[in-house]
């Protein structure tokens, strides 16, 4: 691990059994295993507690405004399609703020990989409703318990063209390695859920006790299941989580759309892209 974090910046400001730290460590291991040069790869991540992973890794990367770090890493893979672009931040970031980034990204199929942390709420900034909060949660704004619909992550992303989607927990290091590993070497958009505790203002609120007590959780109520419908992956408050690789399918990427289009209406006067 220390090789690939900025040793200078540690003790990073996670809380203890926090769920962030288990996400970074299966990511450096994945990396470790793709065969992808670290010279040849970029880490952006946006506003929060997730969002402050880009600072902590030995790699280029950048710490971006809230709810940008798409579009920051679309700029990135446009300009050099030969990177490999990797954000890395939380549920409200990428879903909430940044919610309408990831639509067009993955409807554009963008090549670039996303890994979401999702502890269920604004953690940072002090424990708000987030849009994958689950029904009845306690937070800060919701003192009665959210009333809200909360996305399904696998379904939303499935919905607008990810090539390849799954979801983890922060207990299952393994396949969420694995899950990694595919995932930075799938052409096209990926996306990655990572289930985590947030033992400082979720669990707490919502009675669940610290992290190893979620881990526990977690451990007694995931199911695995390969090739789910990702319409049966809702999450309730305390109910079963599918887990698993629900999708992992092929279409052409952004640029690969983009040359073949204009190749075909341009003929030799284009020039395939290559950055
Ligand atoms: S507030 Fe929650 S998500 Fe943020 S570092 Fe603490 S435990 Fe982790």
């Amino acid at each position: 691990m220390e090789n690939f974090l900025r040793m200078d910046r540690i003790p990073h400001i996670w809380c203890p059994t926090c769920g962030i730290g288990v996400t970074v460590n299966c990511f450096a291991q994945a990396l470790e295993r793709c065969g992808i040069p670290l010279d040849d790869l970029a880490v952006v991540s946006g506003i929060g507690c997730t969002g402050r992973v880009a600072g902590y890794v030995k790699v280029d990367s950048f710490h971006t405004t809230h709810g940008r770090a798409i579009p920051f890493a679309t700029g990135m893979k446009l300009a050099n399609p030969k990177l490999k672009v990797v954000v890395f931040s939380g549920d409200g970031d990428l879903i909430a703020i940044g919610g309408n980034h990831l639509m067009h990204a993955a409807r554009r199929n963008i090549d670039i990989t996303v890994i979401c942390v999702n502890n269920f709420n604004y953690a940072m900034t002090g424990g708000q409703v987030a849009p994958t909060t689950p029904r009845d949660s306690v937070l800060t704004t919701s003192p009665y318990g959210n009333f809200e619909g909360s996305f399904n992550l696998p379904h939303l992303t499935e919905s607008i063209g990810a090539v390849y989607i799954a979801r983890w927990t922060a207990l299952h290091i393994h396949r969420l390695t694995d899950s990694i590993v595919e995932a930075l070497n799938k052409p096209g958009f990926s996306f990655v859920e990572i289930l985590a505790p947030c033992p400082t203002i979720f669990e707490r609120r919502n009675k669940f006790g610290d992290g190893l007590d979620r881990l526990k959780y977690y451990y007694e109520n995931s199911e695995i299941v390969h090739g789910a419908d990702p319409r049966d992956a809702d999450i309730e408050l305390r109910g079963r989580i599918i887990v698993g690789t629900f999708i992992n399918r092929d279409r052409p990427t952004y640029l690969e759309s983009m040359n073949k289009h204009l190749k075909s209406h341009l003929g030799k006067a284009f020039n395939i892209y290559e950055g």
